[in-house]
Formats: structure tokens, C-alpha cells, sequence
């Protein structure tokens, strides 16, 4: 069958993302061949609702004839050109107006990339190239979060904060640090959430004064930690990271490549949560995963020093702003405007989605807290609710569900110790009923299987 041939051309050729590839290659990967709205089908006819936007990208749902009709005219008209040799292009300029209307005022330039990866590798070099134009060439170190993740290149993954991926290839590079997470299931104890994320983010203001404030070029994270186990921090704790980053001029850049276009409802994560980021990596909702496109966005007072000040930008993509990616962007942004569809997130939709789950597993025995906020959530998973005790082998056990999930007809993610989704903002309450109701069946699943 085709399935067969292409488990067989896969095995032969292909190395997986963060999976044994040997243990893969005995079970054969799903072949996906079609996506429609919210739904995707596999080789053998299979039909799933897909919770996870793909990986969190696909935004605005699958299959869009304007977004597909944005491509192939822009191909048709200009399929290629850079901006290396004093040259510009009008779809980059068409999507940059959008972008900057649709962000925050105090925000003004944007390199564009490929992915997130390389929206963080452009931010290391551009904000210790900021530093050395303000006449401050020490501060080069950055601070990011156990558990954070900003992609998988080497700059990009030594920002992260995931200790099995620094195993490979011996990172992080020296100049990157990590403080803890503000997880508070986890790692709260005694402590009052709020009590929590003060503390958390006063180790910020620790480690600052013991590196040295004038050696710290920026704090970098999540507004919410997504491949981390989706962890919405304390309200308590973004307005005092913002504090401490004022006070000891470190710059603030937060990693918007889940969190922006829509998925908590405002357009950009920072905003549900409050605060005023220098930088923002964006990425996956730019484009809805349609082409690969992302970028590194500069508040002004930043883009001014680096234009003004800075003379060359030693940096250049082949692909940056890339005309065809750029029309894809566009259609996709103007879309999820016009059509209300990020406003919806916000008013009806998500609010409908974090009600229904709630109301579905508050008393579920498996799960012992739910957090999430417009068009993303996750379930935490415990042995004990009124001790907050985590199974030993939680990451089995969240993985066991994620496999019944799939033999259910709906894809939710796995992390260490949670169920996360994160379905297309163009969901519908039917649709979401669907969503809530397969996933249930996997948790009950898994329940069953632990004697819950
Ligand atoms: N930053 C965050 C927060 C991410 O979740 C991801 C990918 O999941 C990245 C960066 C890396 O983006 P990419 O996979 O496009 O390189």
C-alpha cells in the first residue's frame, strides 16, 4: 500500500524530530496527506480533529484558497528577489505595513527569517551589535529559563532551556545562563501562586547582580512556555520581570513564535499578559505554517540606535522576506482580521473553550490543574490532587494519552506531565465539543489503565 511504501522511504531516509528514530521506525510514522479546516486524514482514510494546529502554526485552519491563491499569483508575478542589493520588493513592504499596524506603537523594524530558530539566532547578534552602539560592549550575556524552548540551532537551543538538548553538541555557548521556571504546579511547594511568581522572577534580579548588571544584555522568554509543558506563569510575575529589566537595563525580548497571531486571544501573548517587550520573535502564525517565514521585531527606540548609530548590519538571508512567503502573510494577516477571527478567540470561542474544558475535567481524577486562555490549554496530570504529587513516570503516562488520543481521531500533544492543545483559531463550538469529547475519551483511557 502507499502507506507501506512511504513508512518504507521514511525509515530509509529520514531522521524524526525528538524521537528514537529506531523505536519509529518499528511502529512506521502516520502518513498525513490532507488537511481541511480543522481536520487532517492519513493514508489509510483516517480522519482526525487536529488540536495542535500542527505545531501550533496552522492558525488560521488548512486548505485556505485565498492564502493558496496569494502564493501562486506571487509566484506567477515576482517568485524571487532579496533585499542584499539596495533592493526592495513590494509584497515585503505590503506585509511589513500590516505587521506594524496590527502591533504595539513602540515597535518600528523587523528582520525577517525563515523560522523561529533563526528569529532567535538574529536576535543574539542584533542585541549584543545594540549594545556595542550604546557604548556598552559588556553587556553581551543573556538569561533564559530551564525548560524554555527557542529552537533548535545552536543559538537558538542554547537560549532554550532544555538540559537533553544541550546533551547534543555541547551547549549552551558560553554568554547564556537560565534561571528556573515559574511553574507553579511543580515547583510552588508551600507557596501561594502569586507569593511564586514574585519569587521566580526575583531570581532574575539575583542573578542579575551576580553577573554583574552591566555584563547582561537581555532576559529572554516565553510569555507562556509552550514545548515546556505549556505553563502559564502567576500573574504576579510578568509585572515584576518588566521591574527588574527596567531597573538594570536589560533588555526584555519575548518569544512570541506560539503566542502570536491570536492564540490567547489578543494578537500578541505579551499583550493578555501586560508588558512591554524590547523585542518579539515571531514565526508558525505569521503564515499559518502555510510557507516557512519568521522574524525578529525591534521597538524603535532599539531599531533608531541600530539605523542611526550602527552602520552595516552584518547579517542577510537569502530568503528574507522572501516575496512568495511575505503574499502568504499577508492573505493570512488580512484574513484573520478582517473576518474577526482573532476578536472571536478573544469574545466567544476561547472563552467557550476554556468553560467546556473546565466544566469537563475540573473533577477528572487524573488531572489535577487546568491553565490556558484563549485558543490554547493544557491538563496537568497528578497522582494525588490534594498534594499536587506528580506520577514518577509522568511522561509516560502523558505520552500513553497522546497515543490514545490519536486512536480516537484527535492529535493533542504530550509534554513531560501534560496534555496540551492548541486547535486552529477558526474552530467552531461544534467543532470544540468534538475536540473536548475525544480527548476526554483518551484521559479516561489513560485513567482506566493507571486503576483511577
Ligand atoms: N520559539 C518557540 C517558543 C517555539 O515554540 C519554537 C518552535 O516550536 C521556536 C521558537 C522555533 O521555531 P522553528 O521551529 O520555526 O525554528
Amino acid at each position: 500500500t502507499s502507506t507501506q511504501r512511504y513508512q518504507a522511504i521514511d525509515a530509509a531516509h529520514h531522521i524524526h524530530a525528538f524521537v528514537d528514530q529506531k523505536a519509529l521506525n518499528q511502529e512506521g510514522p502516520r502518513v498525513m496527506v490532507k488537511g481541511e479546516g480543522v481536520y487532517l486524514w492519513d493514508s489509510e482514510g483516517k480522519q482526525y480533529l487536529d488540536g495542535m494546529s500542527g505545531l501550533w502554526c496552522t492558525n488560521i485552519g488548512y486548505g485556505r484558497r485565498d492564502l493558496i491563491s496569494a502564493a501562486s499569483q506571487q509566484m506567477a508575478q515576482l517568485s524571487y528577489y532579496n533585499m542584499f542589493f539596495h533592493t526592495t520588493h513590494p509584497a515585503v513592504n505590503e506585509l511589513s505595513e500590516k505587521l506594524f499596524d496590527l502591533l504595539p506603537g513602540h515597535y518600528s523594524h523587523v528582520v525577517y527569517t525563515n523560522s523561529g530558530s533563526e528569529a532567535n539566532e538574529v536576535l543574539i547578534r542584533t542585541v549584543r551589535r545594540y549594545w556595542d552602539v550604546m557604548g556598552q560592549p559588556e553587556k553581551k550575556i543573556f538569561i533564559g529559563r530551564h525548560n524554555g524552548y527557542h529552537g533548535s540551532t545552536v543559538g537558538s537551543a542554547s537560549l532554550g532551556g532544555m538540559a537533553f538538548m544541550h546533551e547534543m553538541g555541547g551547549l549552551p555557548i558560553p554568554g547564556v545562563e537560565h534561571i528556573g521556571e515559574p511553574y507553579w504546579y511543580a515547583h510552588g511547594g508551600e507557596l501561594s501562586p502569586a507569593a511564586f511568581g514574585l519569587k521566580c522572577a526575583q531570581e532574575l534580579e539575583a542573578r542579575i547582580l551576580a553577573l554583574g548588571a552591566d555584563k547582561v544584555a537581555a532576559f529572554v522568554a516565553e510569555p507562556f512556555q509552550g514545548a515546556g509543558g505549556m505553563i502559564f506563569p502567576p500573574e504576579s510575575y510578568w509585572p515584576e520581570i518588566q521591574r527588574i529589566c527596567r531597573k538594570y537595563d536589560v533588555l526584555l525580548c519575548a518569544d512570541e513564535v506560539i503566542g502570536g497571531f491570536g492564540r490567547t486571544g489578543e494578537w500578541f501573548a505579551h499583550q493578555h499578559f501586560g508588558f512591554e517587550p524590547d523585542t518579539l520573535s515571531i514565526a508558525k502564525g505569521l503564515t499559518s505554517g502555510y510557507v516557512p517565514m519568521g522574524g525578529l521585531v525591534l521597538s524603535k527606540r532599539m531599531a533608531d540606535a541600530l539605523v542611526e548609530r550602527g552602520g552595516v548590519f552584518a547579517h542577510g538571508l537569502t530568503y528574507s522576506g522572501h516575496p512568495v512567503a511575505a503574499a502568504v502573510a499577508l492573505a493570512n494577516l488580512n484574513a484573520l482580521d478582517q473576518e474577526g477571527i482573532v476578536t472571536r478567540t478573544r469574545n466567544d470561542t476561547g472563552p467557550y473553550l476554556q468553560k467546556s474544558l473546565r466544566e469537563v475535567f475540573d473533577r477528572h481524577p487524573l488531572v489535577g490543574e487546568i491553565q490556558g486562555t484563549g485558543m490554547v490549554a493544557a491538563l496537568q496530570f497528578c497522582e494525588d490532587k490534594a498534594s499536587r504529587t506528580r506520577f514518577a513516570n509522568e511522561a509516560d503516562i502523558t505520552w500513553r494519552c497522546r497515543t490514545h488520543g490519536f486512536e480516537e481521531g484527535v492529535i493533542i500533544r504530550s509534554t513531560a506531565g501534560r496534555m496540551i492543545m492548541a486547535p486552529a483559531l477558526v474552530i467552531s463550538h461544534a467543532q470544540i465539543d468534538e475536540l473536548i469529547d475525544k480527548t476526554r475519551r483518551a484521559v479516561d483511557r489513560t485513567a482506566a489503565e493507571l486503576g483511577l
